[in-house]
């Protein structure tokens, strides 16, 4: 049994998630300070999950790195982008330039498979279309969603990273999987149905 916490600051209005049980804790996406992470769990914490490396989801990830000192799980592509602010989004949105060369031995780069943490089977779905670098993490039958889907929408494919033919067949493999609640990149977190209801009233 997990509990689950979602963070937001200001700024970004992106979420970052307290992933907890008896073991531990784990954190998806660092768009919080690390006083916040602090505040909300008293566990150890085991890992850090990123969705995707748009600057909103990657931003207090070296703070991270340097409070924590456990493994950080992303994409290749997703790592490869951390270290450009133009990939990253960080030079277009932000005042100054998010560049980090993470050290690649704090890495753990995945793509479609399972792993475990605090003894729950943790699986990682490659979900291209809002990014190319996105993953959807599945854990205790709920979604990670990342930016690829929101309560009352998909993510945006505007961005050089984005496809909106990907998105949709993204969108497809996460919906065929069985998923009690999916928990955003931003905003509410929502069920399954009310999704694919909020999808079948706009057809
Ligand atoms: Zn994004």
């Amino acid at each position: 049994m997990i509990t689950i916490t979602c963070l937001q600051k200001g700024d970004f209005c992106s979420n970052t998630y307290v992933v907890e049980n008896e073991k531990g804790s784990i954190i998806i996406d660092a768009g919080v300070p690390v006083e916040d992470i602090l505040h909300t769990t008293k566990k150890p914490i085991m890992a850090i999950l990123i969705t995707h490396a748009h600057f909103d989801h990657i931003w207090y990830l070296k703070e991270y790195d340097q409070a924590f000192h456990c493994p950080i799980y992303m994409s290749y592509v997703a790592y490869e982008k951390m270290s450009d602010p133009e990939k990253n989004l960080s030079r277009q949105f932000c005042e100054k330039d998010f560049a980090w060369n993470i050290p690649k031995d704090h890495v753990q780069y995945v793509e479609n498979q399972t792993f475990e943490l605090l003894q729950e089977p943790i699986e990682c779905m490659m979900v291209p279309g809002h990014s190319d670098c996105s993953i959807c993490y599945f854990i205790d039958g709920v979604c990670f969603c990342g930016d690829l889907l929101f309560e009352n929408g998909i993510g945006r494919t505007d961005f050089a990273d984005g496809n909106i033919v990907k998105l949709y067949r993204s969108m497809k493999k996460v919906l065929e999987k069985p998923v009690k609640q999916f928990y955003p990149g931003h905003g509410p977190s929502f069920t399954k149905l009310a999704f694919e209801t909020m999808v079948s009233k706009r057809r």
